[in-house]
């Protein structure tokens, strides 16, 4: 692009006008879940017997039954045909980082010559659409490529445009895995299993334990004309070059500010959109970095809340493009400037109450309260590694570890009243602890726990894991993430170290000691165990680097290698016993995020190499010839000792723009030779390593040297488009 090109297209974007949104005249509260088939429009459009069945199936994971799938698929079909609505698919979440569909019209042969419309209870159940474009790790032999996709009861069927939009689980000929809903539902049903039974120690009535998941969506937006001139952008939704703006977050004037109208707009039909959808919007705010957003809804249980995250991720990307931006949901867009995240704020809680809440007004109360905070981190901290790995992405990495967002070692913050309630825990003896359930008091003689967890407003930013009062902020997720990947494992985790608790503590009881003394002994052996989790200071430090490796905990810095994880015996132990994932899902989703990650910095590297040799040095070499020009014509028009100290800067500016050039075009080369290397290995872990050692490190040093050059060259000739013009929204 030719820099008046560039000029035109910023001038352009800085003119775009907001995209008004025409009011409604309903409420929210009116529209909420227009288009989706919840129980509200089963019960007026199901037969009441078939309504009640499917209430079984969803509450109780009751079997499902072909007449009953038939009846519903006609009352569905009905709603649907209403909302003018003519084709359906399957909708799920493979292992690449979006949702996958399928349309069929609901046409049939009416065998007299014309067509029905139909959609029936098998249509509705089951497809089999062709795996053999997914990612399978494996899985997949190339004979036996069919997958099959199977709905999902629990998860409401909507409606998007014309199609009924149907989510599903996806899984292989031979039954294993192939998305993220598969093992998500059964490491809900896992921790349901093994909450609700230690819950029973302490309220026998309750029967489900529920996981819930709040996320909190951070986005960027960027002018779409200003994106389209951005290669590396469009191909990698990252910048790979780019010199900070003067101005970017420093003067802390975005988080909270005012949101410029046009944004605002697109806020308005983006939540519009979402609430039509029964997606319970609820926050929206300016983040840190400019041009940087956030959404967040109610939360809910989390299969369902997964669900809502994965549909807002694709509505905020066609939302932007009406309003003329392009939604950013790369963990890191621009350097410099904060990253996106999501964070995933994680409780429990049954048909009675949240678990993690801590009014202590009984004894059980406190005790419930208690087990449930140390057996949430006693999961965290045995899979404190692996939890690393569900996160760990070419692009997220980027984020953990500036300091910015959570360090790539994961902790828990609990804050001062949690912390001394442990410690005091900890501290005493069997005897008193003896007493303390001999008097049946009212509370532990602990420091009374008060109704909230006040300190916990007060946060600590830097850390990963951190209670906040009524449940636990995962921070580390990446912002385009598919939240179920580290909820699969921090809910298998919790189930684990609770099924573990309950044997440990029925042993003892058996044995023939108090059921709360029991309770309590093991929970006092666990904060002991759990310990090294629990870091309430400064988590970017570098002390806390040295200190966590002294406690064990995985403080590997490497993607790939953090992706062993999903290998490790702990790994592969807990989720047989948990029965969430087999060995064999467990390398394919190892593969897979392997491949992912070579196959992200393979793409960057290659359109990196493109932007140098096409953009940059070529421009640089033209400013470079129009200096040289002009210092013979300075040459030429003073004499000697004049024409040399006029040209004395000129001259310098030259020298520099051959070593930053020069530099650029060896490293392209070193570049592209570190991609033919690590293209001819095999190994897929080997493969990733070599991008992450040898080919990712030359993008940062070259770059260094292209964000040099554009504080040099003419402004009138730069052809990309500036920090400084893509990150203010007017
Ligand atoms: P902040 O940015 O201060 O952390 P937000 O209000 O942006 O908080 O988001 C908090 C999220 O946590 C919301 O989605 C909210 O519904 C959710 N949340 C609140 N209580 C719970 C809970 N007990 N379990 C899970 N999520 C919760
Ligand atoms: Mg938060």
């Amino acid at each position: 692009m030719s820099s008046t090109l560039r000029f035109q297209v910023v001038g352009e974007a800085f003119k775009k006008k907001p995209v008004e949104i025409p009011n409604r005249e309903e409420r929210p509260s009116e529209y909420f879940a227009k288009y989706v088939f919840n129980r509200q429009k089963m019960f007026k459009y199901l037969p009441s017997k078939v309504y009640a069945k499917m209430c079984d199936v969803i509450d109780n994971g009751a079997k499902l039954d072909l007449a009953t799938a038939d009846a519903v698929a006609e009352g569905m079909k009905k709603w649907a045909m209403e909302l003018g609505v003519t084709h359906c698919t399957h909708w799920f979440q493979p292992l690449t980082e979006g949702t996958a569909e399928k349309h069929d019209g609901f046409v049939e042969h009416d065998w007299k010559g014309g067509m029905v419309e139909e959609f029936t209870g098998k249509q509705l159940v089951q497809q089999e659409p062709d795996a053999s474009s997914f990612p399978s790790g494996g899985i997949r032999s190339t004979f036996e490529a069919r997958g099959y996709s199977a709905w999902d009861p629990a998860s409401p069927v909507f409606v998007i445009g014309d199609t009924l939009h149907i989510p599903t689980v996806f899984i292989s000929y031979t039954g294993e895995a192939l998305d993220y809903k598969a093992p998500l539902k059964k490491a809900l049903k896992a921790v349901d299993r093994a909450a609700t039974a230690v819950c029973q120690y302490f309220y026998p009535d309750v029967t489900k334990v529920v996981s819930n998941l709040g996320w909190e969506q951070e986005y960027f937006l960027v002018d779409e004309s200003l994106y389209a001139a951005r290669p590396d952008l469009l191909m990698t939704g990252r910048t790979l070059m780019g010199h900070d703006s003067a101005k970017n977050q420093q003067m802390d004037d975005h988080y909270f500010g005012a949101i410029p109208k046009r944004v605002a707009m697109f806020m308005k039909d983006l939540e519009i959109q979402a609430l039509e959808l029964g997606i319970p919007c609820k926050t929206r705010h300016n983040e840190v970095a400019p041009n940087q957003f956030e959404l967040a809804p109610i939360f809910e249980e989390t299969n369902l809340a997964v669900d809502h995250n994965m549909l807002i991720m694709g509505l905020m990307k066609n939302i932007a493009r009406k309003h003329g931006f392009r939604c950013l949901l790369h963990e890191k867009p621009f350097a410099g400037v904060n990253g996106s995240g999501k964070h995933n704020n994680w409780s429990l809680s049954t048909n009675t109450g949240v678990l993690l809440h801590g009014p202590g007004k009984t004894l059980l109360d406190n005790l419930r309260f208690i087990t449930f905070i140390v057996e949430t981190l006693m999961g965290v901290y045995r899979h404190n590694g692996l939890l690393k790995a569900s996160i760990i992405s070419a692009t997220n990495a980027h984020r953990l570890g500036a300091n910015e967002a959570p360090p790539a070692i994961i902790s828990s913050f609990l804050g001062t009243q949690l912390n001394d309630l442990l410690e005091k825990l900890e501290e005493s003896d069997d005897d008193e602890l003896f007493n303390i359930v001999g008097k049946q008091a009212l509370s532990l003689d602990i420091p009374q726990i008060p109704e909230l967890l006040l300190d916990n407003t007060d946060r600590n930013r830097t850390s990963p894991f951190a209670f906040t009062g009524n449940r636990f902020e995962f921070r580390a997720v990446g912002s385009q993430a598919n939240c179920a990947a580290a909820m699969i494992v921090l809910n298998t985790a919790v189930a684990e170290a609770l099924s573990d608790f309950k044997v440990r503590v029925d042993a003892l009881i058996e044995g023939g000691m108090d059921k709360m003394k029991a309770i309590l002994k093991t929970v006092r052996e666990d904060i002991k165990t759990c310990k090294p989790i629990h870091f309430d200071g400064n988590g970017y430090s570098d002390e806390w680097k040295r200190e966590a490796a002294a406690r064990g905990l995985d403080v590997e810095s490497s993607a790939p290698i953090m992706l062993d994880q999903y290998l490790a015996p702990a790994t592969k132990e807990m989720f047989a016993k948990m029965n969430v994932l087999t060995e064999a899902e467990l390398h394919a989703r190892n593969e897979i995020k392997l491949e992912t990650y070579t196959k992200k910095i393979q793409i960057e590297a290659r359109i990196f190499g493109d932007l140098c040799l096409n953009h940059i040095i070529p421009v640089a070499t033209r400013y470079q010839s129009q200096l040289i020009e002009n210092v013979f014509k300075v040459k030429a028009t003073f004499p000697e000792e004049i024409a040399g100290k006029l040209n004395a800067n000129n001259l310098k500016l030259i020298e520099q723009i051959s070593e930053n050039s020069a530099f650029i075009t060896e490293n392209v080369e070193k570049l592209t030779d570190a991609r033919r290397v690590a293209n001819k290995i095999e190994s897929a872990r080997e493969k990733a390593i070599a991008y992450h050692d040898t080919v990712a490190p030359l993008l940062e040093s070259i770059r260094y040297h292209i964000d040099k050059l554009e504080l040099i060259v003419d402004d009138e000739l730069w052809p990309l488009p500036k920090y400084r013009e893509m990150l203010f929204i007017r």
